[in-house]
C-alpha cells in the first residue's frame, strides 16, 4: 500500500514549478519533503492533493491512478501552515466538519477520540480563536484525521509558529504521526524538522528530487554540492580517501565507511572545533554567541573557515586558535569513490 509519483510535471506558464519528480511513501511511512523557498514543494503537494492538475505524469495509490481523481474522492487529508480553521464553530465543531465534508455521520464518540488522539479532550467546547497557534494546528490535524485518510499531506504546518514552540510541536507531531498510523507527505524548509518528522526525507532542488534517503543518510552523504551547502556544508574541499583516511587541505580524519579514491568533502561549523592541543592553527577574525557554543571565523593559510568554540573559552577576534576537526561536523558528497558506504 503505498504512494507512488512518477515523472510529475507541473508548470505555471514558462515556471517549470514541478519537473520529472518521483516519490514513493509507504503504508504508515511519514515522508519528509525538504527544499529551500520555490523549490517546488508546495506545488508537489498541492498536485498529490488534486488542487493542481499534473502536466504529465502519474500519481498511483497502488494500482489506482489518482491523477485526474477528484480531491474529494483521494482519500487525503490536508493540514496547512495556518490550519484555516472555521473561526465561528468550536473545537469539537472543527472536528465534526472534517466528517461531514466527506459525508460521514459525525458521532460523539469519534469527535473524542479524535480529540483524544491530538490530546485536546478537555477542549471541546473552546471556541478555536482562544486556542494557541499549536493547539489549533492539533485541531487542524484531528479534523484532517478524522475521515480516516491513507494518505495525510502537511504544508509547513509548524512555520506559523515561533522557534522554541515549534521544536517541541515537531516532537509532538512525529509521536502523534506514529499513533495515528497514517501515511504522511510532510512539506518543510527546515532540515530539523524534517529529520524529527520524517522516516525519510526526499530533497527537492528546482523542481525535482535530487535525493532520498533516512535522515543519516542525506546529512551524511549529500548527493551534490547545492544539496551539501543547504544541508548546513559552508565549505566544500576537494579531499583524497585512503584506507579510511580522509585527506584535505586542512588535514586529515578517519572516517569509518569510505571508500579510496577522490571525493568531496563538506564542512559544517563544528567540523572544526578550538582545542589548544588542536593541529591546526589559525588567527581569528570574526566570533558571534549563539544559543550553547560561540561560531567562530577563522584565517587558516589563504582561507576563512567557520569553527566552534566553547562559550566559556572562546578566543576574541585578533588572537590565535588552535582548531581539529570532528567527524561529526562533516559530509562526504555522493558519486564520488570516497563516499561512504
Ligand atoms: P515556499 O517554501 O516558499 O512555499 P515551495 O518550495 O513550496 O516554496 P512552490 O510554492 O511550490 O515552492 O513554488 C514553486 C515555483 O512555482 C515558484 O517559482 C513559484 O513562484 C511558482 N508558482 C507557484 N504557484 C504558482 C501559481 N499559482 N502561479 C504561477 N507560479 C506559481
Amino acid at each position: 500500500m503505498a504512494l507512488r509519483i512518477r515523472h510529475l510535471n507541473v508548470h505555471f506558464g514558462p515556471t517549470r514549478a514541478v519537473d520529472d519528480a518521483g516519490l514513493d511513501v509507504a503504508d504508515g511511512e511519514v515522508v519528509a519533503l525538504l527544499g529551500p523557498s520555490g523549490c517546488g514543494k508546495s506545488t508537489l503537494l498541492r498536485s498529490v492533493a488534486g488542487l493542481e492538475p499534473a502536466a504529465t505524469g502519474e500519481i498511483r495509490w497502488d494500482e489506482e491512478d489518482l491523477t485526474r481523481t477528484p480531491v474529494h474522492q483521494r482519500g487525503i487529508g490536508l493540514v496547512f501552515q495556518d490550519g484555516q480553521l472555521f473561526p465561528h464553530r468550536d473545537v469539537a465543531g472543527n472536528v465534526r466538519f472534517g466528517l461531514r465534508m466527506h459525508r460521514i455521520r459525525p458521532t460523539e464518540p469519534r469527535v473524542d477520540e479524535l480529540l483524544d488522539l491530538v490530546g485536546l479532550k478537555g477542549y471541546r467546547r473552546r471556541r478555536v480563536t482562544d486556542l494557541s497557534g499549536g493547539e489549533q494546528q492539533r485541531v487542524a490535524l484531528a479534523r484532517a484525521l478524522a475521515p480516516k485518510p491513507r494518505l495525510l499531506l502537511l504544508d509547513e504546518p509548524l512555520s506559523a509558529l515561533d522557534r522554541v514552540l515549534r521544536e517541541q510541536l515537531a516532537l509532538d507531531l512525529a509521536r502523534l504521526l506514529r499513533k495515528a498510523g497514517t501515511s504522511a507527505l510532510v512539506v518543510t524548509h527546515d532540515h530539523d524538522e524534517a529529520f524529527t518528522l520524517a522516516d525519510r526525507v526526499a530533497l527537492m532542488r528546482e523542481g525535482r528530487i535530487v535525493q532520498t534517503g533516512t535522515a543519516e543518510d542525506v546529512w551524511r552523504n549529500p548527493v551534490d554540492e547545492p544539496t551539501a551547502t543547504f544541508l548546513g556544508c559552508g565549505l566544500i574541499l576537494d579531499a583524497h580517501v585512503r584506507d579510511h583516511t580522509v585527506t584535505f587541505e586542512l588535514g586529515e580524519i578517519e572516517l569509518p565507511g569510505t571508500r579510496d579514491g577522490v571525493a568531496k568533502i563538506g564542512l559544517r561549523p563544528h567540523a572544526l572545533l578550538a582545542d589548544p592541543d588542536g593541529p591546526i592553527s589559525g588567527e581569528v577574525s570574526g566570533r558571534v554567541h549563539r544559543r550553547d557554543h560561540v561560531r567562530l571565523l577563522v584565517k587558516v593559510g589563504h582561507r576563512e573557515v567557520d569553527a566552534v568554540a566553547s562559550i566559556a573559552t572562546a578566543p576574541e577576534p585578533g588572537q590565535t586558535v588552535r582548531l581539529r576537526i570532528d567527524p561529526d561536523g562533516l559530509a562526504v558528497l555522493g558519486d564520488h569513490p570516497g563516499q561512504r558506504e
